[in-house]
């Protein structure tokens, strides 16, 4: 077995009603909190008075940034940050998908450090110190991970450019895994995150980085979304599926925060970058189809593994019949989440998708993969997927 480091210090508390512990848990620390969420879902309605219960119950002062919009941008970030700063919050506490819970994180480092937010990305010389302050959260959607990664996403709207912070002090703190607030999430929400959870998952396989610790993680996640996430889309209220994408979703996170994620994610933060109207799961979808058909050949065990938990009877194929068949099979997993679309369809215009290769490459992710696309492979990888 090969070496491996891992590294987890978030605490989680997964199960449903455990949204009751959110005062207690932000009390920890301090006595005033920023609440980070999205506008108004009248669905969500229930589970913010259950939540404003539980603060006020537990004698924690709340401030409201009810600002955060999917995709954040740097904008967002700043009149969070201002916010937290004219309250003199403790403790900053996210509750929504990716975009609440990254929000959350990013205002920690902006309200707690000089500049912005932005100057604290991955590959900058300024990184976020231990003055970040202490970051809560509660995980809405099934897909992201975020409640345990050390990754805060967001966009530079100016520049077209989706980037992160990346650094061990913007770990959650404490992670509330709640399924039951997610059986309101809609058919086209509960698609599009839980095929970021798969993603997560099977690229973290992929990954340098991989270990036999992440690898069992990603294979039970892998699992538990394809048998999951068609019922969950069809029958939202089901608690079992729902369970079953929350703890998928969490062990996805995980793998990719002691991993990472490969190509299709450089290409899906760069389409997320330049055109927000996209949800980030739809911008993995967008592409998934092009990078397992230039990939497979170079990753045929992992593949394999792909094409079998799929389609069982090709446990009885080769292992490389069943990674190139993997690539039919995900094409059909797709269609059936409905999520088969081109870029056509997000009204992304053809004369761009140059420029699209191009941003593709410039986080790290694409030389991750067990095969690294050159720019030209990248031009022609991004406009296979135009249409579909
Ligand atoms: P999101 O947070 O943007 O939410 C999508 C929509 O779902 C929003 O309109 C939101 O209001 C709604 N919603 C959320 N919970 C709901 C609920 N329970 N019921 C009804 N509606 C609900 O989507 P996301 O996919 O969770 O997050 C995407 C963001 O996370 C992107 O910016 C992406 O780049 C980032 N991301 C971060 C990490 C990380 O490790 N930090 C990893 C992957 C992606």
């Amino acid at each position: 077995m090969t070496k491996f480091n891992y590294y987890q210090p978030t605490e989680i508390r997964f199960g449903c009603g455990r949204l009751s512990e959110v005062g207690e848990a932000v009390l920890r620390y301090g006595k005033t909190c920023l609440l980070v969420t999205g506008s108004n879902i009248p669905s969500l309605e229930p589970l913010f008075s259950k939540l404003m219960n539980s603060l006020k119950d537990a004698g924690v002062n709340t401030v409201h940034f009810d600002g955060v919009i999917p995709n954040p941008t740097t904008d967002t970030i700043k009149n969070g940050a201002i916010m937290a700063n004219a309250n003199n919050v403790d403790v900053v506490l996210g509750i929504g998908g990716g975009s609440s819970m990254d929000s959350a994180k990013a205002i920690a480092v902006e309200a707690s450090h000089e500049g912005s937010a932005w100057d604290y990305l991955f590959y900058k010389k300024t990184q976020p110190t231990e003055k970040t302050l202490p970051i809560v959260t509660v995980s809405t959607t099934s897909g992201t991970g975020s409640q345990v990664t050390q990754v805060a996403v967001m966009t530079n709207s100016n520049e077209r450019d989706k980037s992160a912070i990346y650094h061990p002090n913007v770990y959650p703190r404490i992670a509330i895994v709640d399924p039951e607030v997610m059986i309101s999430v809609p058919p086209r929400i509960t698609a599009a995150t839980g095929f970021d959870a798969f993603c997560h998952a099977f690229e973290s396989m992929l990954h340098p980085a991989a270990s036999e610790y992440t690898n069992l993680m990603a294979k039970e996640a892998i699992s538990l979304v394809f048998g999951n996430l068609i019922i969950a889309m069809e029958e939202p209220t089901d608690i079992t599926a729902r369970s079953a994408l929350a703890l998928a979703d969490t062990l996805a996170g995980l793998c990719i925060a002691n991993a990472g994620v490969t190509l299709p994610h450089g290409i899906g933060m760069a389409i997320g970058g330049m055109y927000p109207n996209v949800m980030h799961g739809e911008a993995l979808a967008l592409n998934y189809p092009a990078f397992t058909r230039f990939t497979y050949e170079h990753a045929i065990k992992e593949f394999a593994f792909l094409g079998r938990s799929l389609h069982s009877p090709l446990i009885n194929e080769s292992a490389h019949k069943a990674a190139e068949q993997a690539c039919d099979e995900l094409d059909d997993f797709l269609k059936k989440i409905k999520m088969w679309y081109g870029l056509s369809e997000f009204d992304i215009p053809e004369e761009e998708l140059d420029k699209l290769a191009i941003q593709s490459l410039v986080l790290p992710d694409y030389k991750n993969n067990p095969i690294i696309p050159t720019l030209e492979e990248t031009k022609k990888i991004i406009k296979s997927c135009f249409n579909r």
